[in-house]
């Protein structure tokens, strides 16, 4: 049924004038948006069909209303190990080291039970697309796990094929055990691509090829991995550049630094997004804003591993696109997307002063930025054609108190409160504050029973 939102106090569409439109109103029929602008103009033929119960009408007095947060980086499966003792004061290498052991326990249940919860918490904070970097597949896990539990939650999914092959015993970081062979890791892709993918407009799951990061992959894995990406029309995305000892396996390991290992590679363009690229440098910059190539930046897991201050005032000066992306929820124990935009622009302001972003801009790279970086331009703004990806949010709670002179930039300034409603392909996802895809409560009293497996049979081990 068509859907109309209507009376909000704001309504933020992010389209090519970036209109904030006083007592908004949109229309979404099917997976589009179908009309936009004040509600005092809105359409008869819209009044009619909502008087003609041919129309649910949503009313949105005293809410925010803006496009879903896109969210281009996760590892949703970390859900399980929040908070690990041996692995809350350590940089990024020791970090995985301390984790990769506990990780091999993981069974295709975990992988879905994982992503239904990460994607509960990531609906309940305002997004509605989000992608996923799955880069272990122990005891018969497969992507395809993850992909199953993202079409139960209704999510808008770009499920990433990520994978080791590099294991200790090679010189790589992670240990033996959790790595793949090449040939299986390129068999098994191709199988996902040809399965899953679905380049269309409004499409609500496409696959990636995410060979896991340069110190856990062959040189060869890249290059036919883009090979591969090429060939099908599909995104490639990894882990560069995150911290110092990252660069330095770069240099020590191929010559190079981490941009113009990329570049060796074939590792640049609109299709290649990269995590972190915290110490990304002016050369860097220079190649990715000239080749269109993207960054998922997360300010909350480089905070939280202490990896730095990601440039992305220089980046988004010289026209790199740059998302925003949560992490794995190892390294960022919170997963909320409206507190990572508040977080980037809190950042930046450290690193570079307090005109380095602004709410709006942090608005910006968390709905147009990410939607860039994950090479669609159906997402990320509110405008007739575009996916009817929308989310309210309440303002009249504690947390906004006071803040009703800009209630846009209250949505970054202040605490972030979980969403009112959430529109996903012209679905209903969550409705007064609750998700209605999943049984929230069965879903987290599952994920809890799975934590506590995991951690026994890595204990027994
Ligand atoms: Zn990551």
């Amino acid at each position: 049924m068509p859907l109309i939102l209507q009376n909000a106090d704001v309504l933020v569409t992010m389209d090519a004038e970036r209109r904030e439109i006083p007592r908004g109103a949109l229309v979404t029929d099917g997976p589009s948006i179908v009309w936009v602008g004040p509600t005092d103009a809105l359409p008869r033929e819209w009044r009619e069909r909502a008087d003609a119960g041919a129309a649910e009408v949503i009313d949105m007095t005293g809410h925010v209303v803006m496009p879903g947060l896109v969210n281009t980086h996760h590892h949703m499966y970390q859900s399980l190990t929040r908070a690990v003792p041996a692995a809350q004061d350590a940089e990024l290498f020791s970090w995985l080291t301390n984790l990769y052991m506990i990780w091999s326990h993981l069974t295709p249940e975990m992988i879905a039970a994982s992503t239904r919860t990460a994607m509960a918490e990531l609906m309940l904070s305002g997004c509605t697309t989000t992608s996923d970097h799955l880069y272990l597949y122990p005891n018969g896990a497969r992507l395809d796990d993850a992909i199953g539990a993202a079409h139960e939650m209704g999510m808008r999914f770009h499920a990433a094929r990520g994978s080791m092959s590099v294991g200790q015993s090679q010189g790589g970081l992670p240990p033996d055990v959790v790595v793949e062979q090449e040939a299986a890791i390129l068999r098994d892709s191709q199988r996902l691509v040809e399965q899953y993918h679905d380049a269309s407009r409004h499409a609500m799951l496409r696959v990636v090829l995410a060979p896991c990061s340069p110190f856990s992959v062959s040189r060869d894995l890249m290059r036919e991995s883009a090979v591969m990406a090429r060939h099908y029309g599909v995104s490639l995305h990894t882990h560069l550049a995150e911290n110092d000892n990252d660069v330095a396996y770069s240099r020590e390991r191929f010559g190079m630094t981490p941009a113009e290992y990329a570049e060796d590679l074939g590792w640049v363009g609109h299709d290649v997004w990269h995590a972190h690229c915290v110490k990304l440098d002016a050369p860097g910059i220079a190649l990715f804003a000239r080749t269109g190539t993207g960054i998922a930046h997360c300010p909350c897991s480089n905070m939280r591993l202490a990896s730095g201050i990601a440039p992305i005032r220089a980046m988004r000066d010289a026209g790199v696109p740059v998302g925003l992306g949560v992490d794995g929820s190892a390294s960022n124990d919170g997963a909320h997307m409206l507190g990572e935009a508040r977080q980037a622009m809190l950042l930046q302001r450290v690193g570079h002063g307090p005109a380095a972003m602004s709410a709006r801009e942090a608005l910006e790279i968390a709905t147009l930025g990410g939607a860039r970086v994950l090479d669609r331009d159906d997402i990320g703004a509110l405008a007739p054609g575009m996916s009817a990806d929308v989310v309210a949010f309440d303002m009249s709670g504690v947390g906004y108190a006071g803040a009703g002179h800009d209630p846009v930039a209250a949505l970054v300034f202040c605490t972030p409160g979980t969403v009112a409603t959430s529109v996903i392909n012209g679905r209903v996802v969550v409705r007064d504050g609750v998700l209605r895809t999943a049984d929230l409560p069965v879903v987290l009293a599952d994920h809890r029973r799975l934590a506590r497996t995991l951690f026994e049979r890595a204990q027994a081990h």
